[in-house]
């Protein structure tokens, strides 16, 4: 078999059409983009809104992308979307893609780009993997805004009595950091400001990427923003980004920001990159303004929520589909070989080596972790198929005994993908059980797991033990006198975002399978005010990752002629 050219050989080589000829056919109109050279663009708000009111009277059939646990170099969930879309339209469907935009964290650490990649990718890579349209700038520059702006109330002249031990808004960068985990701020003597410890968080984790995700346009935008906690007083009342003037500006900064990035695959299927929280530590699912305007455009939406089916599609089930009033028509849950000799093994850290050259047994010993996934899933009341996305050292042998193992013992749909090597050619058989399984599924059996009148302690309890497999919950630190206060604050009807570790289906990185006889632990609960949720932190989520010694970063490298090298 020839070896598959690098992702980036392979996005240089295809022929890209303008993005105004291209999106043309799926309805929109040249006067309907804000242009970012010929290849990108952003979905103006008029156009928005029509295609939005013309998805109210058409066939809707969404597809939601998630994962078993993945190994930290990823599973190829987004090369699954970006595969899947194509093959529909490839058989005769209209689908669009909906993903999230990369973050440059992983882009330089350990996992690569988020474009996709092999004959699945979007394009151009190169461009949504480094900059991109500026989103994830805009966000950093408007949370950080709201952070220079709350240290000069505090160190001048701060009439809303703020405590300065109770601030509640970090600053934001866009870079796996681990020095910044953790600072102080204010040194340098009378000028230098009030010294205070403070943190940092990814771009991806700020309030502010969730707000943008969940937001209709700039009003809804701007409102929820205003609403965003970024301290306490002294009585220990909320201080809001409104009560520091903060609304406008950020806003005003975040104002092409919320339109929709539209770009096209390899095989010029359009696809929505917008917005990307992480799993992990946020929601994890790309703007649901993408979603509401890819509903307009095709009649299917492929989109894909971060990390195993504990994280993103827990929370896109349970909050996006909550607050957008979605409903899924099937979940494509991507398994890899790879993935199941990990949870096989049992190892921690990752020996790729190792898992590389296990057999079979590693891979049918891992199968507790995929079954874990694919029951919770299960209990939304969604068609479930198992995409295995085959790497090109998995053997036939391996392959098979995943497909025998979700047909024989699960009794779920199962296909192999091929979408990687072989772009919608090697997608077939996937997209004719999603197909089917969108047939079968029935939008009255979708149930979201817990309801907005539970109690929080509830919510947190039915995902623990439901999703989680815990057997209990245990708080730690001020998490349960946090909970208090969100009654007072009369947050306790909004949804529950978990931040969690995703290693593990517990929140230990070093369990792997399906964990058992655990407890969770939650040492912080907060609210995202502006989102409109909480978040529940648990032992091992970390919302500032580092680098490894020796990063993806080290070999990337740019010629005189700006060719690139080294980015996947
Ligand atoms: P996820 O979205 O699940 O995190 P990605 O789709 O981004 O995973 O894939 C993770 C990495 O693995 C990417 O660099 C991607 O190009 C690569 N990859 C995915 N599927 C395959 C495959 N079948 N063969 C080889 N490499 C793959
Ligand atoms: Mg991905």
């Amino acid at each position: 078999q020839e070896p598959i050219p690098t992702d980036y050989d392979i996005a240089q080589s295809t022929d890209m059409e303008p993005i105004w000829e291209l999106v043309e056919p799926w309805g929109l109109g040249l006067d309907d983009l804000q242009y970012f050279g010929e290849y990108t663009a952003k979905v103006k708000q008029h156009a928005i809104e029509r295609l939005r009111d013309q998805a109210e009277n058409k066939e809707q059939n969404l597809v939601l992308v998630t994962g078993m646990t993945p190994t930290p170099k990823g599973e190829g969930k987004t090369v699954t979307t970006v595969g899947l879309g194509q093959t529909l339209n490839h058989v005769g469907e209209e689908a669009m893609i909906a993903i999230r935009e990369p973050s440059l964290g992983p882009v330089f650490g350990v996992k690569g780009g988020a474009a996709g990649g092999g004959r699945s990718q979007v394009l151009p890579m190169e461009d949504i993997n480094l900059h991109f349209t500026g989103d994830l700038h805009a966000l950093t520059s408007a949370h950080n805004l709201i952070a220079a702006m709350l240290d000069a109330k505090i160190s001048q002249g701060d009439d809303l009595d703020i405590d300065i031990n109770n601030v509640a808004w970090p600053r934001a960068i866009d870079m796996n950091d681990r020095a910044l985990r953790e600072t102080v701020v204010g040194l340098g003597g009378k000028t230098g400001g009030t010294p205070r410890e403070d943190n940092f968080i990814l771009t991806a984790a700020s309030e502010l990427m969730a707000v943008l995700c969940l937001a209709t346009d700039i009003g809804d935008l701007k409102e929820r923003v205003s609403r965003i906690i970024v301290a306490y007083d002294e009585d220990g009342e909320p201080v809001t980004v409104d009560d520091i003037e903060a609304t406008g500006p950020a806003t005003m900064l975040l104002r092409d920001a919320i339109k929709p990035n539209v770009v096209q695959t390899i095989e010029g299927t359009p696809a929505l990159v917008h917005g990307g929280p992480f799993a992990n530590i946020a929601h994890g699912t790309n703007s649901l303004v993408a979603d509401k305007t890819a509903f307009g455009m095709g009649d299917y939406l492929v989109t894909e929520a971060g990390f195993g089916s504990d994280l993103g599609a827990e929370k896109f089930m349970d909050v996006v589909c909550r607050m957008g009033d979605m409903t899924p028509n099937a979940v494509v849950l991507v398994a890899s070989v790879r993935a199941l000799k990990y949870h096989g093994l049992d190892q921690w850290p990752v020996d790729y080596d190792e898992i590389d050259e296990a057999g079979v047994e590693a891979v049918e010993a891992g199968f507790s972790n995929l079954d874990k996934h694919a029951r919770n899933l299960q209990k939304f009341g969604v068609p479930v198929v198992v995409s295995i996305n085959r790497f090109p050292d998995d053997t036939d042998e391996e392959i098979q005994a995943v497909l025998d193992h979700c047909r024989d013992d699960l009794g779920v749909r199962a296909a192999e993908s091929n979408v990687f090597s072989d772009g919608s050619e090697g997608g077939v058989d996937l997209a004719e059980n999603v197909i089917e399984a969108t047939e079968e599924s029935n939008e009255e059996d979708f149930q979201m797991l817990y309801d907005d009148e539970d109690s929080i302690k509830d919510k947190i309890h039915t995902v623990a033990t439901e999703i989680y497999g815990a057997d209990d919950v245990k708080y730690t630190g001020g998490a349960l006198d946090d909970i208090e206060q969100m009654n007072e604050l009369d947050f306790d009807d909004y949804p529950v975002v978990m931040s969690k570790t995703f290693h593990s289906l517990s929140d230990d990185a070093s369990q792997k399978g399906a964990p058992e006889g655990w407890e969770l632990e939650i040492s912080e609960v907060y609210p995202s005010a502006g989102a409109g949720f909480l978040v529940a932190l648990t032992a091992d989520a970390l919302t500032m990752p580092g680098l490894p010694a020796r990063p993806a970063a080290a070999d990337m490298d740019i010629d005189e002629d700006g060719n690139i090298s080294g980015l996947f």
